[in-house]
């Protein structure tokens, strides 16, 4: 049974979705609060009273496509220092992955914090250091702020952020999957503020609110949903006015402007996402990895590449299957030897259902 910081308000809340004798199909995109979800057995409880919740393109090592890792891999390849989260190491590229790089005898490093790499760059003057970014409005605004604060002449970005509200757009323009509303990302929206979901509620008319992490946060979050989707009145609610404000985090925004621009990309699982990926601004081209190693990259994007033999990532990102679908989950996949990325990143659906599961659907 799911643990909750306040249990009465909890039973009341289930007994008040009981009472709605509901069927619905909602979306959250976040990994935390897949983990959330799954780690209290919530997910359960909410299929048992008729709210069946998928994750959509959450988490940022997922959705980055090879062609991006592949890059990361060939500057790493031809001598340059790369840093890189932990999480994206064993996500592979065409054929292999940084850790494989790595045992090859490239110099890549795993850094904790876009801090970290600078500090590489200043101990090793004599080499180029390459910061491979990930990640979403979440992690967007440090790599900003440490660039407008200036780095050492050797350091460089290899930017892979992206902006996430455009993924939900395209998702809900795909029309793939019917969806009865949307559970928005807590620690996104602290940056973003409220302006994108109305932008969505405008253009699909779909019920949304942002929730925090803790399992009362998503109980609230999917009875406020419930409720605007009986009474068919779609609105942004705003369940996490402990760290959300309607206008977001303004000097985060800011940053980022004077930072990054918007242009049309790839994700995993999708098709090219109009003004989804942020690359650097031309006053910063001269730390633009992409254009001063352009020499090193240019066969990357003329390479083919075919995603893992019966890998179902793609659909999984557009939450289209659940993992539990895929028919190497828990057996030739697992997060020792991942086949796809959502098993590689801790973010990702495939690795959070198989670490609180075993790679077992429990019964309900
Ligand atoms: S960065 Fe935060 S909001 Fe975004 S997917 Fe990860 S945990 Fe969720
Ligand atoms: S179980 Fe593995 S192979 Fe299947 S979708 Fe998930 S990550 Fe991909």
């Amino acid at each position: 049974m799911f643990k909750f910081k306040d249990p009465q308000l909890a039973n009341r809340i289930i007994d008040e979705l009981r009472k709605m004798n509901l069927n619905i199909r909602l979306m959250h995109a976040c990994g935390t609060h897949q983990d959330t979800l799954i780690k209290s057995g919530l997910n359960s409880v909410f299929e048992k009273l008729g709210v069946e919740i998928r994750q959509g393109p959450g988490c940022p090592i997922c959705v980055t496509p090879a062609n991006e890792i592949e890059e990361a891999i060939t500057l790493a390849e031809h001598g340059l220092t790369l840093t890189v989260f932990g999480d994206a190491m064993r996500v592979t590229g065409f054929s292999k992955s940084l850790y494989d790089a790595r045992a090859e005898g490239c110099d890549v490093r795993i850094v904790y914090s876009i801090g970290d790499a600078v500090k590489i760059a200043e101990e090793n003057p004599g080499k180029n250091v390459v910061f491979l970014a990930i990640g979403f409005e979440t992690t967007a605004p440090a790599t900003a702020s440490t660039l407008i604060h200036g780095v050492p002449e050797n350091f460089y970005i290899l930017s892979s952020h992206r902006y996430f509200p455009p993924a939900l757009d395209t998702l809900l323009s795909l029309g793939e999957i019917r969806l009865d509303g949307l559970i928005q990302p807590g620690h996104v929206s602290v940056i973003t503020g409220l302006s994108p979901y109305y932008a969505l509620l405008k253009k699909y008319n779909i019920p949304q609110v942002i929730a925090g992490f803790e399992p009362l946060d998503m109980l609230l979050a999917v009875y406020s949903l419930s409720k605007q989707i009986i009474a068919c009145s779609p609105k942004v609610e705003n369940e996490y006015t402990r760290a959300v404000t309607d206008e977001g985090n303004l000097l985060a925004k800011e940053y980022m402007t004077k930072v990054f621009e918007p242009y049309d990309v790839v994700w995993r699982g999708f098709p090219v996402i109009k003004s989804s990926g942020m690359r650097l601004r031309k006053a910063f081209k001269d730390k633009d990895a992409r254009i001063v190693f352009a020499d090193f990259l240019k066969d990357v994007d003329t390479q083919h590449y075919e995603e893992p033999k019966g890998c179902r990532c793609n659909e999984i990102l557009r939450g289209l299957v659940d993992s539990f679908d895929c028919p190497l989950f828990g057996n030739k996949c697992t997060p020792e030897h991942p086949v796809g990325p959502c098993m590689v990143s801790v973010e990702g659906n495939c690795n959070i259902n198989y670490r609180y599961t075993g790679g077992k659907k429990l019964k309900i």
